[in-house]
């Protein structure tokens, strides 16, 4: 603090001396000025004082010296200054007294410089600095106007529909809305109402964003894009100025399509109280909504919205005349898996052994985004080992990575443990192997990775489900408990290893009973509000139970029975084939990972017959 105070106190003297310095030298240098009056004036030259007289618009200087060049003199000891008076007799009476007379255009420009152009100048400085100031402190007033510059229409986004893999109802869908844009009149002139709004819904990263951009390629006609989030500005109010802003535009342009990423950041259900720019938002959003019901669909502007929490979207967004129609972009089936992988992998130097659709197989529930992880992590891996070409044993590695997190080298089990995580992974993969519907076990491993999983156990569905029956649901059961049993039989103890499986296992057998009806004693009934109409979405929070506490004690119940019973028949089967659970928990123990392969030649021949490798069940096969 003193330190600034001393500088400032400093910097006013310096400025006090460097100003008494200029005005001491302006009245050194400067003529002695005398202001006097004309006839004075004239008298003064009468006496001889005066040699010359500059005549300027408005005053007549008269100076004791003369300059050769005729100009004003130099360093004049007196200066004579009168107001110039119409007088027409001024010039001759001049030369009568033989005065140098000398004309002078005023120059003005300086005189204006000062007196008007530089006190704007600094007006002009201060303001700035100041609206800098204040732009900074307070997150961007300067970039109010801004906001338009965002709101252009592309042209060239470089994305076709050819690089957008495995989503072909979503992309036939999208393809009919172009076609809507490109002649609209094909369709109004039938009276059909071309669509205003349409919502891409899918889990993050399944290529939402993607297909709008490759839309926009496809288009031919005007194509805006912005983000959700775009909208929420710092002031209430300007978010739904730009809504009007981007609205009003589209219309000038049509036939053109919007795009709104991530939808749900501006319409979050109105009134689930957040804090702060909670107003803006609704201000925001009642704007969109005033707006798509004010444009006219048969000019050809069409809204595309993409988000992945449509559940949390405000319902009168989603009523029809807004956005009604909802394009679902799920994760990929096994196809769309394989196609995904040859769209990533075009620019990939593959090793001729790789199998795109075995890598497939072991990515159920990948979403494209993951998918294109993947090929990149393996390609990574590749130039890491400065390989040629990217071959199968890095696609392995890399899935791992993915799939459990990376391997944590430095993580040390105790041999106990170690034994424990064994006989639990073996538990779960040999109860596998003795249930026809559960898919083939593919790996075993008791290798740390990530954070909590100690081992698992992954099986490899042959095929995408979309239904499954009673008996695979409680098999699935019967699996994840197998881990536990396994601990209980060969140990007498249980550990917390089991966690996960218990939490899957409950899941299922709770759907069993609340979504399914598959239980003789709650019937044929659904005890749960359904889902909203997107997959992958839990039901709103809001929604009514609409269950009575006998009713939910009784499905508790029922849900304790099955997991249970379930249970036991895990723990028979261990115990049926105890000796092969000690052969694979050891040789698991010895190897730290068993292959398919192996774990078949260890548990048999015998059981060859028992597992049919091409029925089996979908995604999450992982078991820890
Ligand atoms: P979302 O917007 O649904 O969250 P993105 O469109 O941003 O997902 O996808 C992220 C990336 O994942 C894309 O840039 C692309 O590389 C890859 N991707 C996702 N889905 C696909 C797909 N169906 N085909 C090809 N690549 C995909
Ligand atoms: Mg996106
Ligand atoms: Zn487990």
């Amino acid at each position: 603090m003193k330190d600034v105070k001393t500088k400032a106190s400093f910097s006013i003297v310096y400025i006090l001396i460097t100003l008494i310095i200029l005005m001491l030298l302006q009245t050194w240098i400067a003529p002695k000025v005398e202001n006097v009056s004309y006839s004075k004036f004239k008298q003064l030259i009468a006496e001889g004082k005066i040699n010359s007289v500059v005549v300027s618009s408005r005053f007549l200087k008269g100076f004791d010296r003369i300059q050769d060049d005729h100009t004003e003199p130099l360093f004049p000891s007196l200066m004579y200054r009168t107001p110039r008076v119409d007088d027409q007799n001024l010039v001759p009476y001049l030369e009568q007294h033989n005065i140098t007379i000398i004309g002078e255009n005023e120059n003005t420009f300086f005189a204006t410089l000062l007196s008007w152009i530089l006190p704007a100048l600094i007006f002009v400085g201060i303001w700035y600095w100041a609206m800098k100031r204040m732009g900074q402190g307070a997150g961007g007033i300067m970039t109010l106007g801004k906001s338009k510059a965002r709101i252009v229409a592309q042209t060239d986004v470089g994305v076709t529909f050819e690089d957008v893999a495995g989503q072909d109802e979503a992309k036939e869908e999208l393809k009919e809305v172009l076609e809507f844009l490109r002649n609209p009149e094909r369709f109004t002139r039938l009276g059909a109402k071309i669509p205003k709004g349409v919502l891409l819904v899918g889990p993050p990263g399944t290529g939402k964003t993607l297909l709008a951009k490759a839309v926009a390629g496809e288009a031919g006609v005007p194509f805006f894009s912005i983000g959700g989030s775009d909208f929420i500005e710092m002031f209430v109010g300007l978010g739904a100025a730009r809504v009007r802003d981007l609205f009003e535009q589209a219309n000038k342009m049509a036939p053109c399509l919007v795009f709104i990423d991530e939808l749900d950041a501006l319409g979050k259900a109105r009134g689930a109280g957040t804090l702060g720019g909670h107003d803006e938002r609704e201000q925001t959003l009642n704007q969109l909504l005033a707006e798509m019901d004010g444009f006219q669909s048969t000019k050809g502007v069409v809204i595309l919205a993409a988000t992945n929490r449509p559940e949390i979207l405000d319902p009168a967004l989603l009523r029809p005349g807004r956005f009604d129609r909802h394009i679902l972009v799920d994760r990929p089936d096994l196809a769309g898996r394989i196609a995904i992988l040859k769209v990533h992998t075009k620019s990939v130097i593959l090793a001729p052994d790789v199998d795109l659709e075995l890598i497939a197989r072991r990515t159920p529930g990948f979403t494209g985004a993951e998918l294109a992880n993947l090929v990149n992590e393996a390609a990574l891996l590749a130039a890491r080992k400065d390989k040629q070409q990217v071959g199968n044993e890095e696609f392995d590695e890399a899935l791992d990575r993915i799939v459990a997190g990376l391997e944590k080298k430095n993580r040390v089990l105790n041999e106990k443990e170690k034994r424990t995580v064994a006989y639990h992974e073996s538990g779960h993969a040999l109860v596998a192997a003795f249930r026809s519907t559960a898919e083939p076990v593919h790996k075993i491993s008791i290798v740390p990775r990530g954070i909590g999983a100690l081992g698992f156990t992954q099986q490899l569905p042959t095929e995408d489900r979309y239904l499954m029956s009673k008996t695979e649901l409680l098999e699935k059961i019967d699996v994840l408990l197998g881990g536990r049993a396994a601990e209980e039989i060969v140990f007498g103890d249980i550990t917390t290893g089991a966690q996960n499986d218990l939490q899957r296992a409950t899941d299922i057998a709770r759907s069993m009973v609340t979504l399914y009806g598959m239980t003789e004693k709650l019937g044929h009934v659904t005890y749960q509000p359904p889902p909203s109409p997107f997959l992958n979405s839990t039901p709103h929070p809001a929604a009514p139970r609409e269950i009575s506490d006998e009713t939910a004690r009784r499905i508790d119940e029922e849900v304790r029975e099955i997991v249970e019973d379930r249970m036991k028949g895990a723990s028979e089967t261990l115990r049926q084939h105890e000796d092969l659970l000690h052969l694979v928990a050891e040789k698991l123990l010895e190897k730290e990972t068993l292959e398919r392969e192996e774990f078949l030649e260890i548990i048999g021949r015998a059981l060859d017959s028992a597992e049919s490798p091409e029925v089996t069940v979908p995604p999450p096969s992982e078991l820890s």
